[in-house]
């Protein structure tokens, strides 16, 4: 492992933004991982990690760390469904991969960006479908030890763009594998409402992902380097699940502010908390699609997204984001959480999207 110094980070990640690696290191071999996580403790530097760079917001200063890519990409099928696949493994090339052996599981989530290692973090999900379904376990490589560990689907704590990794295990471990559990000529997943409408006839894995890649285009949420939409990190804000009596209070504000037939979205979600779309409140809240500001603002196809429109810096984009979250929480007094892992900023300056 000979890490590169000074490499440029912003072309590896959606948005296009943030400063350089003091150091950085693509690793093609798994056992390549533990020795980086040796040569950063011999030099006591932090390490970070980096998949396709598709959600996180990388600082204009850049990251004074050893900043590591896992790049192993083997697909080893098990039997039954049961697959081991690498870290580095596109995403959207595994499922494609699973809907080609007509494996059931993983369908809805077509498009989306990113490494396979990466999708635990926040159960990535789309379409009435997330990760969590499909995954039997994580194997990891634990940071400090550099030992390799086992993580059972049941210890990831996984939830509406959640999991143990964003939490208790925060910065603990570096994916190096992940086993899912596919269903060998199962049916496709179809319970959300915007795809039932677009599948016609046709329910095969193939005609799924095949929508649901049509889908998200339409909202700039495939990566397409000639749509203008293109430097993002997905949605910025994750949708709002709150407390029965928070989303009363939200009800009555809306009301107030919109009128009776204001027609606020609200889906149920576990443990009897209701969930709103954040995208809803953000253009009610009059950002909507378009809003810009110089060099940053709202995808003009999608009320969720931030974008770059080129020449961004990393602090326009939090100002924005900050802007955006402060105009919802003064309209209808409720607090957004980004999406994005924020990467070498410092408190005080990403305080305005986190208090
Ligand atoms: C256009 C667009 C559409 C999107 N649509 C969706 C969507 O529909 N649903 C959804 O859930 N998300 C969506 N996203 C967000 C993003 O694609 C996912 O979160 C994806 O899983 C991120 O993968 P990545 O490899 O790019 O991770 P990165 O952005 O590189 O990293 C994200 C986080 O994971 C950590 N990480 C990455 N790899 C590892 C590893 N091997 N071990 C430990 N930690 C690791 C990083 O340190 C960082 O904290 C979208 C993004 C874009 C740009």
């Amino acid at each position: 492992v000979t890490p590169q110094e000074n490499v440029a980070l912003a072309p590896q990640t959606t948005l296009r933004v943030g400063g350089p690696a003091r150091y950085f290191a693509a690793l093609e071999e798994l056992d390549d991982v533990a020795r980086a996580l040796a040569w950063a403790a011999e030099r006591d530097l932090p390490v970070e990690v980096l998949g396709g760079g598709s959600n996180v917001l990388i600082a204009d200063r850049g990251l004074n760390a050893l900043v590591i890519r896992v790049r192993a990409d083997r697909i080893t099928p098990l039997g039954s469904g049961r697959v081991d696949v690498d870290a580095g493994v596109c995403w959207d090339a595994f499922v494609a991969w699973a809907v080609a052996r007509d494996e059931a599981g993983v369908e809805c989530l077509s498009g989306i960006p990113g490494d396979v290692g990466a999708a635990p973090m926040q159960n990535v999900g789309a379409y009435g479908q997330e990760v969590s379904e499909t995954i039997e376990q994580v194997v990891a490589i634990d940071r400090l030890s550099g030992e390799q560990v086992v993580i059972e689907a049941d210890a990831c704590a996984f939830g509406y763009r959640d999991s143990v990794f964003k939490h208790a295990a925060a910065g603990q471990y570096v994916v190096v594998r992940v086993r899912f559990r596919l269903t060998p000529g199962g049916p496709a997943k179809i319970v959300y409402p915007e795809l039932e409408r677009a599948i016609d006839g046709d329910r095969s894995l193939a005609t799924v992902r095949e929508t649901v890649v049509q889908l998200r285009r339409k909202k700039s949420m495939v990566l397409d380097e000639r749509d203008d939409n293109r430097r993002s990190a997905g949605s910025f804000f994750v949708n709002p699940t709150l407390e029965p009596n928070v989303f009363a209070e939200l009800q009555q504000r809306v009301t107030a502010e919109l009128g009776e037939d204001h027609g606020l979205p609200s889906y149920p979600a576990v443990g009897g908390l209701t969930k709103v779309p954040a995208a809803w409140l953000i253009e009610r809240a009059g950002m909507g699609k378009g809003t810009r500001r110089g060099n940053v603002g709202i995808s003009s196809k999608h009320s969720l997204a931030i974008v770059n429109h080129g020449r961004a810096t990393a602090s326009e984009l939090v100002a924005f984001a900050a802007e955006v979250r402060r105009t919802v929480r003064g309209r209808f007094g409720v607090t957004l959480t980004a999406e994005p892992r924020l990467l070498g900023f410092d408190s005080d300056e990403t305080r305005a999207l986190v208090d």
